[in-house]
């Protein structure tokens, strides 16, 4: 790969990210190195490394595989010396922040994945509520909750469901002013307005929007101004009836450091959810996707079995998932060679294997110990009063759902049971989970701190 095709490839993307995001995030590149089909580029900062990764990663590489490039991955890294090219817009300096002229003026928010719609979302059951809560939000209307608090880990669809939601809202009405950001652009801004002294026109724009986004909100833990800024902005707009909607990687009263009285405003509204994929739901993806890149790249074919294999054993998030289809495609077109069994094998060794971190039945022992605050060796020893006997059905049930092993292998593991009992266990815990409340939140707790 040359300069050249670099070059190529800039003017295309410049056609598809927009003049702005062109600007400010594909400009500043600069093409490094190309080794083993990873294509590297210069970036002035570590932020902004990330965020073109995180934001353009994939059409650049998309682009670059039709210029013909053999590339089947690109990395952003800031040089060891300073780069070559003088970049002067204040975007590429520090954070995606606005110049002063911005700030008076123009709305706040970041740009909007054009990927990111209802349409190309996939539902199933870990997403549905979410989805639902999405949906109508995204109908516009008088307020029906608020804020919208979408919850869950990384790469579960958060960001998209909320740029889905500003699409809608936009399609249907052209003219309400409907703002996204991440919370750690938000306090950018905030710290910007405050350097230069324009903290009433920062105040003035963020009071002025009609639809408020603000993404992973976690990240203002502990930022005790930008947290007060938030509080204000989100109250001002509450109380005009704005809708807000915010993610988060968790709960709000799971977030640390965050003061009490945004803990209980953020609960004010609804509060959902969404749950680790299940098989069904990462198949349903990938079939989609591949409908998309078939039109992308035509006479690509993928053999049957291919995206179940994906679909199993890559469980952990769904941008990884996409990652590993997209690279498949790329690969396979630059060698000319249908996508089989092995090819995937081969071409995501790297994937498969992080993804294979398993969970062993000896730390769900620990965990579930912990949780219910009791010995580890009474888990495994023989005593059978209820405070210890209940979370040791609780650690069988979660080794039976968590891991591979057999009953008599997990009987084993808990001081030499019989199959038999681990089954009663299970059954137990599973009669149990359907209607006692408490037991299906630990389980629901424990499960996400061992699938972390
Ligand atoms: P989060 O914000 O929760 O970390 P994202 O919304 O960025 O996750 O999703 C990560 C990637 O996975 C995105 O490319 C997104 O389009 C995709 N994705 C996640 N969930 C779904 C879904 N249900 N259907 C289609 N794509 C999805
Ligand atoms: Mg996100």
């Amino acid at each position: 790969m040359t300069e050249d095709t670099w070059g190529q490839v800039q003017d295309e993307l410049q056609k598809t990210v927009g003049t702005n995001n062109y600007r400010n995030w594909i400009e500043p590149l600069e093409f490094s190195t190309l080794n083993n089909g990873l294509a590297t580029f210069f970036v002035p900062t570590n932020f902004m490394g990330n965020w073109v990764s995180r934001n353009f990663g994939d059409q650049i590489l998309q682009q670059l595989v039709q210029a013909g490039a053999k590339v089947t991955r690109v990395a952003f890294d800031v040089p060891k010396s300073p780069l070559k090219k003088s970049v002067n817009n204040s975007a590429a300096r520090s954070a995606p922040a606005a110049t002063p002229a911005k700030i008076a003026g123009e709305l706040p928010g970041a740009p909007l994945d054009a990927r990111f719609t209802f349409d190309s979302f996939v539902v199933g059951k870990p997403n549905e509520l979410a989805h639902a809560a999405a949906r109508r939000v995204g109908e516009g209307g008088p307020t029906a909750f608020n804020p919208l608090f979408l919850y869950g880990g990384v790469g579960l669809g958060k960001t998209h469901l909320m740029h889905a939601i500003a699409w809608e809202l936009q399609s249907k009405s052209p003219d309400l002013r409907v703002v996204y950001l991440s919370a750690e652009q938000f306090m950018y801004r905030f710290v910007q307005a405050i350097r230069e002294k324009q903290m009433m026109d920062f105040k003035q724009l963020f009071r002025s929007v009609d639809v408020l986004m603000v993404d992973d909100v976690q990240f203002i833990a502990g930022k005790d101004s930008t947290q007060e800024e938030f509080f204000h902005t989100f109250n001002a707009l509450v109380d005009q009836n704005k809708q807000i909607i915010i993610s988060a990687d968790r709960p709000p009263v799971e977030i640390k450091d965050l003061e009490e009285r945004i803990k209980s405003r953020l609960q004010c509204g609804l509060v959902v959810d969404l749950h680790p994929t299940d098989y069904e739901l990462r198949l349903g993806i990938l079939q989609q996707k591949v409908d998309r890149y078939r039109q992308q790249y035509p006479g690509l074919e993928i053999n049957d079995g291919v995206l179940e294999f994906l679909s199993q054993r890559i469980s952990t998030n769904v941008r990884v998932l996409e990652g590993a289809l997209m690279r498949l495609f790329a690969f396979a077109s630059l060698v000319g060679r249908e996508i089989t069994l092995e090819l995937a094998q081969d071409c995501l060794a790297d994937i498969l294997r992080a993804s294979d971190r398993k969970v062993t039945v000896e730390e769900i022992q620990r965990k579930v110990s912990e949780h219910y605050n009791i010995r580890l060796s009474d888990i495994i020893g023989p005593r059978r009063v209820r405070v210890i006997a209940r979370p040791r059905q609780v650690a069988m049930y979660l080794a039976k759902q968590l891991t591979t092993r057999s009953l008599p292998e997990i009987g084993r593991r808990f001081g030499g049971r019989d199959h038999t009992t681990v089954m009663h266990g299970v059954r137990r815990i599973e009669e149990l989970k359907a209607h006692d409340h408490q037991i299906a939140e630990d389980l629901e707790l424990l499960r996400r701190a061992l699938e972390a």
